[in-house]
């Protein structure tokens, strides 16, 4: 039994649905258990709908929503032809959970009516891929994750129950493999005990299908992506970057922790916990070799490098010019702590303390705002943080010439430099 993972570029055309398609009929003596994510930018435009909503515009939400619903009946329309009465059914009855909330007015907090509402985004393109592959004679069974994967009601990074959803895909999804060769369902979401939608935060379906295949087990996953396979670098900012080919587990989650946004951080551990392989590989050409992820140590990697734009670096320093004491430090972590900001680099000195920030507008100053009760703060906005694992002194000085460098730091595997 394998899982397959599809993401929103791969279900982003018509064209693009039939390939997934495709895919999933020439493996399927395999045994799949497929994971799909919303279709293009489905989930954006589903914030946009939820935004609206809570800020009591009500006929804009129901319009934004509108559109959404178009997208996916066209959609549905090139896809179906027998199949097509029920599986406008299907969406409809969505469409109306949704409108219900969206008649409503808002009295709970923001990020419930987020899950409530994304969710419906791999709802509906699950259920157009499923209904696709029925009409073209495939035996697959359509699975609502909801009814699976049961997370707590921390809505928008819901942590997972494993027991029970444990037991769900023993007693649910398993039997289902005795009859059909494919089970259908979505990423991201999930549900509480009280059977409200929750999300496992953006891009989360890698992570669904790491649980899946956890605890099935799988004998592998695989992410089919728009790439050939994992490079050292993004190929739009450096058109000399190159396939990589194996990694270990170590080296993914050390990459997606210096922001390499190649596979959700938290799918690597579940699958490391069980020894199961990750293949990365190419939907628009399954034969390329892709990359696999496993824990076989992967020598004589090329530097890989991750650049992260919009930076801030904040100086906070003794107001008295005395030494940064315990106690300060220990205050400005609470304060980082409640405005839910992680400091992508940090350095002390003696009487200061440096931390380089993703930039978001209020928490920038929300952040500077309290920390200035116990420091003077200094701010400094649009600096670039390059990392570059396994490096050399020739990628360093090529990538760092023309800039200047604001902090630098250096392990013996990684540097990290802060630029402007
Ligand atoms: N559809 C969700 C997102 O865009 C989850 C995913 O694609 O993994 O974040
Ligand atoms: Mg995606």
């Amino acid at each position: 039994m394998k899982v397959y993972k599809f993401g929103g570029a791969s279900i982003n055309t018509i064209d693009r649905i039939k390939n997934v398609a495709a895919i999933i009929n020439a493996d399927k003596k395999e045994k799949l258990l497929v994971i799909i994510s919303a279709m293009g930018k489905t989930t954006n435009a589903l914030e946009a709908v939820v935004n609206a909503f809570f800020e009591g515009k009500k006929e804009e939400a129901l319009q934004l929503f509108e559109q959404v619903k178009d997208t996916h009946l066209n959609t549905l329309k090139y896809l179906t032809t027998l199949q097509w009465q029920p599986a406008t059914e299907q969406l409809k009855d969505f469409f109306t959970e949704i409108e219900w909330l969206l008649h409503d007015k808002p009295v709970r907090n923001y990020d419930y009516y987020y899950d409530q509402v994304v969710c419906c985004g791999e709802l509906f393109s699950t259920a157009i891929v499923a209904w696709h592959l029925k009409e073209n004679g495939m035996d697959v069974a359509w699975i609502d994750v909801r009814d699976i994967v049961r997370t707590d009601n921390n809505f928008r990074d819901a942590g997972v129950d494993w027991a029970f959803t444990q037991k769900a895909i023993q007693q649910q999804i398993k039997p289902l493999f005795d009859k059909h060769d494919v089970v259908l369902t979505q990423g991201f979401i999930g549900a509480t005990d009280d059977n409200e939608s929750t999300t496992l935060g953006r891009e989360g379906s890698d992570y669904s299908g790491a649980i899946f295949a956890n605890l099935l087990p799988a004998e592998s996953v695989t992410i089919w992506k728009d790439v050939e396979s994992v490079m050292n670098a993004d190929p739009k900012k450096f058109p000399e970057a190159v396939n990589m080919h194996h990694l270990s587990y170590t080296e993914v989650i050390e990459m997606a922790y210096y922001g390499a946004q190649v596979i959700h951080p938290k799918t690597i551990k579940p699958l490391q916990n069980k020894g199961i392989p990750l293949y990365v590989k190419s939907f628009i050409d399954p034969a390329l070799q892709g990359t696999v992820i496993s824990n076989d140590h992967v020598k004589n990697l090329p530097p890989i490098i991750v650049v992260k734009e919009k930076q801030v670096l904040m100086q906070f320093r003794s107001k008295d010019f005395s030494f940064v004491e315990d106690k300060p430090v220990d205050d400005l972590h609470h304060i980082l702590r409640e405005i839910k900001v992680k400091p992508n680099l940090s350095q002390n000195t003696a009487i200061s303390l440096l931390c380089c920030f993703d930039e978001h507008a209020e928490k920038t100053d929300q952040l500077a705002l309290a920390a200035s009760e116990i420091f003077d703060v200094e701010v400094e906005r649009n600096l670039t943080l390059l990392t570059i694992r396994h490096y050399d002194e020739d990628t360093i000085t090529r990538l760092t010439q023309d800039k200047v460098i604001v902090l630098k730091q250096k392990t013996p595997t990684t540097v990290q430099v802060l630029m402007r």
